[in-house]
């Protein structure tokens, strides 16, 4: 993997670069959508390439509980699997096996989990086989196995993960140098032969912020091709995330791509490129969509509300999405009261197009070095109140 900053913001932290994987260029700051089984639910290939999608997130927990990270390499790779011959990142499974996964119980060794799938089957995730899964699924940048703590946790609690979590790094790049001889995890050559990924360490340390100086310094130490700040958009307040983000970036090296896991809001975006961060991923504008909350450049948008029941104009008047060229809120609502599948793919492209369009706008604001302006004139043009997000 190669990294290059290409220019630096003159007013802010924020930055332009361009990361080049086997799979080609990825355009910094990104966002990734998240295709948790190996698609963006809705979507097709087609979809996200006219979207102007670079790079796609997906959930190594998930694959490897169904159909199995065995069956995808059998398979030719994740690539060829899901027919997407553009950058892939996968997640280490640990933010799901802590979120997701039942009984769980955690040992210095690894994490003995329940399947949230098929029930009583246990399963045990050590850094080194999450390592190995995701070698086996052929992503173009893999993640360290870490702890997500609860939000929120002691101090105690969150000092004592952060310090295993660093242990795991550790033993994750031990693992990983070892596929770079040839070697699987009980020395035997492996059976299958891969693209080279990236490895990308993760500082964790919850809200306290002197632990996630040592974990930034740690990690750093341990040294990555990239670093991420995980932890992150688990219910904390605004400020507590953006302190935690001024904590660790300037521990993290100018010259490697760093990544807000999970992150976060249109908000959340601007904020995160203005402290230095160059990558985000995020359920939110997918998840969103499909329970009929939409992104504008006015604030989120509430599709069932009845005041759109006869409404002639798109959703944003500012939007060039196909969603938007083609169809008014009236119709929308119409499908998604009748719900009706297509409509969650036309909200899908919409809130995914708003994403893509400000991600595209904030790279603009740096290359004319007035992202303050830009930051600005965007808090300026949202509602105070966006409507209440549906969550069924
Ligand atoms: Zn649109």
């Amino acid at each position: 993997m190669r990294f290059d900053v290409l220019k630096k913001e003159a007013k802010t932290g924020a930055r332009l670069g361009k990361i080049t994987v086997s799979h080609g260029e990825i355009n910094t700051p990104i966002f990734a959508p998240v295709g948790t089984a190996g698609i963006v639910k809705t979507l097709s290939k087609e979809d996200l390439v006219s979207l102007g999608a670079e790079m796609i997130l997906c959930n190594t927990y998930h694959l490897f509980l169904r159909p199995g990270h065995e069956l995808i390499q059998r398979m030719g790779g994740l690539h060829k699997f899901i027919s997407w011959d553009r950058p892939i990142l996968t997640d280490s499974g640990g933010f799901q096996v802590f979120s997701l996964g039942e009984l769980r119980k955690i040992t210095e060794e690894g994490v003995i989990f329940q399947s949230h799938l098929d029930g009583g089957q246990k399963h045990f995730i050590t850094p080194e086989t999450a390592i190995e899964i995701q070698e086996a699924l052929g992503a173009d940048i893999i993640m360290t196995f870490d702890e997500c703590i609860p939000y929120p946790s002691t101090f105690d609690y969150a000092k004592t993960s952060m310090e295993m979590t660093t242990r795991w790094a550790r033993r994750c790049k031990e693992r990983y140098g070892q596929r770079a001889n040839g070697k699987g995890h009980d020395e035997k050559p492996l059976a299958f032969s891969l693209q080279p990924s990236a490895l990308f360490g993760i500082v964790q340390g919850g809200f306290f912020q002197d632990l996630r100086k040592i974990s930034a310094n740690d990690i750093v130490n341990i040294g990555f091709d990239g670093y991420a700040i995980g932890g992150l958009s688990v219910g904390e307040t605004k400020p507590q995330m953006y302190e935690t983000i001024d904590t660790v970036m300037p521990y993290l090296p100018e010259d490697k791509p760093r990544y807000l896991m999970g992150v976060g809001t249109p908000e959340d975006l601007i904020e995160g490129v203005m402290r230095g961060a160059d990558m985000f991923d995020c359920v939110m504008p997918t998840r969103h969509a499909r329970n009929g909350s939409l992104f504008t450049s006015e604030g989120i948008i509430n599709i069932k509300n009845a005041p759109y029941t006869e409404d002639p104009e798109p959703l944003d008047k500012n939007c060039g999405c196909y969603t938007c060229r083609n169809y008014s809120r009236a119709y929308l609502r119409h499908l998604f009261m009748a719900k009706e599948m297509s409509v969650l793919r036309f909200n899908t492209i919409h809130n995914l197009y708003y994403y893509f369009n400000l991600i595209k706008n904030i790279r603009e604001a740096i290359k004319e070095d007035r992202l303050l302006e830009f930051r600005k004139e965007f808090y300026k043009n949202r509602r105070e109140n966006d409507e209440p997000v549906s969550n069924n």
